[in-house]
């Protein structure tokens, strides 16, 4: 950490997939006039690049090598990774497979985070969701917000943002990312120690971005 990061505007979302970050740290970047990053998103486009090179994505050797070449750009939900617009193939069924496996090496975990901490420094700060941005990207963040939601509302959650696969599916896909993401050694998946843990099942967007809202406010030191 350094000076410049003190004075930036940080807050971390993060919390298992469907538990509602993405619509929520959107909403909340715009009430608060910040950037937002789906630090997903970009472990996607890891994925979807070592697919697309004919990659394995089990080489932790491969996939970090490739994380590093890669031009990645992800900006207002458009991601481009070497300048082709993968926005909806990295919510695919092949990458949503793949993922996890890229997410658990290292190696692709430094380079993610150095370009993650990069972004929020151009910006001067940001809303950022993900699985470790409290833990790890930004332990000093403002504020830190675990999302959860019970594990049916999940699966229906993204099974509304997903075409090509079923209920079903999208469950066990889910529970299987889950069990990865929160198993692996580097980074996993946990609260912080010092993170707000919102479940957000039953409640609308608007009641979870106010609460967070309500939060930031009484984070605020008092005027002198
Ligand atoms: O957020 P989303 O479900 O799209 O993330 C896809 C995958 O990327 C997660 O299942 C996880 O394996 C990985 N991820 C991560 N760290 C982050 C964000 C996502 O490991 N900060």
């Amino acid at each position: 950490m350094n000076g410049e990061d003190v004075a930036m505007r940080v807050i971390a979302i993060d919390g298992p997939a469907g538990s509602g970050k993405s619509t929520v740290a959107k909403a909340l970047a715009n009430r608060l006039g910040l950037s937002y990053l789906d630090t997903g998103a970009m472990y996607r486009a890891v994925a979807f690049a070592v697919l697309r090179r004919g990659g394995d994505p089990e080489s932790l050797d491969q996939t970090s090598a490739i994380a590093e070449q890669l031009t990645l750009e992800v900006d207002n939900g458009v991601v481009l990774v070497d300048g082709v617009d993968a926005t909806i193939e990295i919510r695919g069924q092949a990458v949503s497979q793949a993922v996890s496996t890229v997410a658990a090496n290292p190696g692709v975990r430094r380079e993610l985070v150095s370009r993650q901490r990069e972004w929020t420094r151009e910006r001067g700060g940001g809303v950022l969701e993900g699985r470790d941005i409290g833990t790890v990207v930004f332990p000093n963040a403002e504020l830190k917000i675990y999302l959860t939601a019970d594990p049916a509302e999940r699966a229906r959650r993204r099974a509304k943002e997903v075409t090509d696969l079923d209920y079903e599916e999208v469950a066990a896909d889910i529970s299987r990312r889950d069990a990865v993401d929160t198993g692996r050694e580097a980074d996993p998946l946990v609260e912080a120690t010092d993170a707000v843990v919102v479940d957000t099942t039953g409640l609308t967007i608007e009641a979870v971005v106010d609460r967070i809202l309500g939060l930031l406010d009484r984070a605020q030191p008092e005027p002198s």
